[in-house]
């Protein structure tokens, strides 16, 4: 593990920083490191991620107390400090950064997250992720599926502005509509965001009263989409677009419909074969006959040949389930045969049984048995 950086330092504020000090260096941090203002930058997504936890554990008066008796040591320790940002995920911190900062600037920081470098990186809301659970049948022949879900669309007042009317958005004063700003270092000058409106050149004076400025709203939605045959528990299915909307206009996230299987009474699956567990009776076994068997088509007849032994496996071709790459290829039903030994006898059972006693033909042979354990070897192995 890396050794971590004061806290204090991450922020560049002092020891007896106030709340307020915290916040600022904060955001100031954080609209530099911003990943939409540093795409695919490593290092300031790092530093970005650093500053997260350092403001996490400050801004909590517990934390900090605890930060500044015991330092880095209580990470190893202790477990941290509750489940800081350390392993959080970026979009977490994402959310958390803008509604923090949403709020306080009346909208302009977090609408201006993705607003930089002129729309090269748009915004993207959250993926919602649903289970969906499926049978054994519908994973054979594939399924069609339409399920609410509640999610986050642009608002149906202000189409996800957050502004109260067009009245209400007026023109960024600082940067004159532009989103950008030019400073001066020297002689060299350098453009950088509009720190008042965020980049969007758009300053909103009356917030829509709908989604309180959020441009968003939370509703239910029916989605419907095909589950292609043969899919694996744990599969994912990504449909573009169904996801949250963002904050203040971009492109909505995606659904991840994770496929879960719901355990048949009987019939288990390995891959895209599936077995079954057959019980006959002993006239069955040493006489032959037809037995009834599920497969996920339904029910049909297996023929049972005389003298079949206890686990042996019995194949039926194109039972199973289908390849989801190839969907004309079926696995098999292996049906593994158990005979059962009656554990009870009436007294005419038993003068049956006895007089089978001692047949030669009854008992197994050297060679039989030799012949016989060979066909299961697979079983002992
Ligand atoms: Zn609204
Ligand atoms: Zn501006």
């Amino acid at each position: 593990m890396a050794t971590k950086r004061d806290y204090y330092e991450v922020l560049g504020v002092e020891k007896n920083a106030t709340a307020d000090e915290l916040k600022k260096a904060y955001r100031k941090l954080a609209l530099k490191y911003h990943p939409d203002r540093n795409p695919g930058d490593k290092e300031a997504e790092e530093k970005f991620k650093e500053a997260a936890e350092a403001y996490d554990v400050l801004s909590n008066p517990d934390k900090r107390a605890k930060y500044d008796q015991f330092g880095h040591a209580m990470d190893q320790d202790m477990g941290g400090y509750g489940g800081g940002f350390g392993g959080m995920d970026l979009n977490d911190i994402l959310r958390h950064v803008s509604s923090m900062f949403g709020a306080d600037f009346g909208g302009g920081f977090s609408g201006g997250f993705g607003g930089f470098g002129g729309g090269q990186s748009q915004r993207r809301g959250d993926d919602i992720r649903i289970r969906v659970k499926l049978t054994l049948q519908e994973i054979a022949k594939g399924t069609h599926k339409e399920i609410k879900i509640p999610v986050m669309t642009p608002c149906s007042q202000c189409g996800g502005s957050g502004a109260k009317d067009s009245s209400a958005i007026k023109t960024c004063q600082h940067c004159g509509g532009t989103g950008r700003v030019v400073q001066r270092h020297g002689f060299m000058q350098m453009a950088s965001t509009c720190p008042t409106c965020g980049g969007t050149g758009k300053m909103i004076t009356e917030k829509c009263p709908h989604c309180y400025g959020q441009g968003v709203e939370k509703t239910e939605e029916t989605v419907a989409f095909d589950i292609p045959a043969g899919v694996e528990e744990g599969m994912t299915l990504r449909l573009r677009g169904k996801g949250n909307a963002p904050q203040f206009g971009g492109v909505r996230g995606d659904l991840l419909v994770v496929i879960t299987e719901v355990k048949d009474k009987e019939l288990t699956r390995d891959g895209n074969n599936i077995i079954y567990h057959m019980m006959i009776d002993v006239p069955t076994a040493v006489l032959g006959g037809s037995v009834e068997v599920p497969t996920i088509d339904g029910h049909v007849r297996l023929t049972i040949e005389p003298g079949t032994q206890p686990g042996s496996i019995l194949r039926m071709r194109g039972k199973g389930l289908p390849d989801p790459n190839y969907r004309s290829m079926r696995g098999d039903q292996l049906v593994q045969v158990m005979v059962y030994i009656p554990e009870k006898v009436t007294p005419e059972q038993r003068k049956t049984f006895e007089s089978l006693r001692d047949q030669s033909n009854i008992t197994a042979s050297d060679s039989t048995k030799h012949d016989i354990f060979s066909r299961f070897k697979h079983i002992f192995e």
